[in-house]
């Protein structure tokens, strides 16, 4: 069934309403903070969410000590049967800039001309940077003032959510199984999954967390993390010919057999790198640590043979050193789990051209809470939210776009209905 004018209209009014009111809300998370959420604030978006949803005739409403939201919608009439599926968005905003006080402004009709911001007259949205804004010519456009994000990651995604289930309490007849409603604290800092409750989600669900209109992600990196620690000898500068196994010297020559072409300031789209992340010791010892990342896990153990013949190659080169490696698995590409799912990205696929657009795949250059919660049973897709030019002062979204990923959220239910 096409949406008709009335619900679209009725979905942009509601998801843009939203969305201007949540992004005031100052939800930054904070990597160094031990508390779970990291920050307080993220408690007030959630208690807020969770007071709508009940408002709106949501049940089993849960907002938890740590900061999650649960609520469950039941399906229209005669789809009690349907496979349940589940939304989820995420609290937080990103570090990287400040999220406080964020006061966003629409830029009506959209001409094609850089955009000014009022807040910090260094900077302006340009569509060099930002190709996309192109096609958004003739759009409203919601920016910051330039002084803060504007907090369209992930608050888009909240809104687009929540109006969905507002339209589907208000027009009964769009049809829908069981949905799971749950929005996550901490996603920026990769705890967004740490203490959710598996048993209280679907066992397929949707992240609205991807950027621009259009875009699926079924595929993220396989991650692995790696620590080289070498073991030198330390002798007095001045008599240490052929004594002396310096260590952290050492170290920055094995460092520097890394392909310079396999970094990631070298490597786009489904290309894979090393990334030297710290490296610190002394002539006795010294540790590297990096990050391993690629769309193949056997291009991944290939540079993890590499390295370790590295290793037995400087252990021959210099007697007496010793080289410890050792590798951690930090995340899986997602699409081995998404693909024994095909329903749930073939669906999606439709939904998103159902709204209208064209689906664009797209290879997550990291992770995201779908990447964990799919390695941990459960198939997460993830579907734009629209905005764009993440974690930065430039971030942009346009109110279509919260139209359109609403739309798709409508289109997905009553697809799974089928
Ligand atoms: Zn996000």
């Amino acid at each position: 069934m096409k949406i008709s004018k009335e619900i679209q209209e009725f979905l942009l009014e509601d998801a843009l309403e939203r969305f201007l009111r949540y992004v005031k809300i100052w939800t930054t998370s904070d990597i160094k903070s031990a508390s779970f959420p990291s920050t307080k604030n993220q408690l007030e978006l959630g208690k807020i969410l969770s007071n709508e949803l009940i408002d709106l005739g949501l049940e089993d409403n849960i907002h938890d000590k740590f900061g999650y939201v649960y609520a469950n919608l039941a399906p229209s009439e005669g789809f009690e049967n349907v496979k349940p599926i589940g939304f989820i968005a995420h609290l937080d905003t990103s570090q990287a800039v400040s999220g406080k006080d964020v006061k966003p402004v629409i830029h009506k009709n959209y001409d094609g001309s850089n955009i000014l911001f009022s807040q910090n007259k260094e900077i302006s949205l340009t569509i060099a940077e930002s190709p996309q804004l192109e096609e958004y010519i003739g759009l409203d456009i919601i920016t910051s003032q330039g002084d803060t994000l504007l907090g369209a990651d992930n608050k888009a995604g909240v809104a687009e959510i929540m109006a969905a289930c507002v339209v589907w309490k208000k027009f009964p007849e769009l049809k829908h199984g069981p949905i799971t409603v749950c929005f996550t604290p901490d996603e920026e800092i990769g705890r967004g999954t740490r203490k959710i409750k598996k048993k209280l989600l679907p066992e397929i669900c949707y992240t609205l967390d991807g950027s621009e209109m259009g875009q699926l992600e079924i595929e993220c990196f396989d991650a692995w993390g790696a620590t080289i620690k070498l073991k030198g000898l330390n002798v007095h500068p001045g008599y240490a010919k052929n004594l002396m196994l310096n260590a952290i010297h050492i170290a920055s020559r094995f460092l520097s057999e890394l392909p310079e072409t396999e970094s990631p300031e070298h490597t786009e789209e489904r290309e894979g790198f090393y990334h030297l992340m710290n490296l610190e010791g002394n002539e006795e010892e010294a540790t590297a640590t990096l990050i391993i990342r690629d769309f193949e896990l056997k291009n991944n153990q290939n540079r993890m043979s590499y390295l370790e013949n590295l290793k037995k190659l400087y252990e021959l080169r210099y007697p007496g050193l010793k080289i410890e490696l050792n590798f951690l698995h930090q995340y899986q590409n997602m699409l081995i789990f998404l693909e024994k799912e095909q329903r749930a990205i073939d669906l999606a696929k439709k939904a998103i051209e159902l709204a209208g657009l064209e689906v664009k795949i797209h290879s997550i250059r990291g992770g995201t809470d779908g990447t964990k919660l799919s390695e941990k049973g459960i198939p997460t897709p993830n579907i734009f939210a629209g905005g764009m030019l993440f974690h930065s002062r430039k971030e942009y979204i346009p109110t279509l776009a919260l139209q359109k990923a609403s739309e798709v959220i409508i289109n997905l239910a009553e697809l799974w209905t089928n």
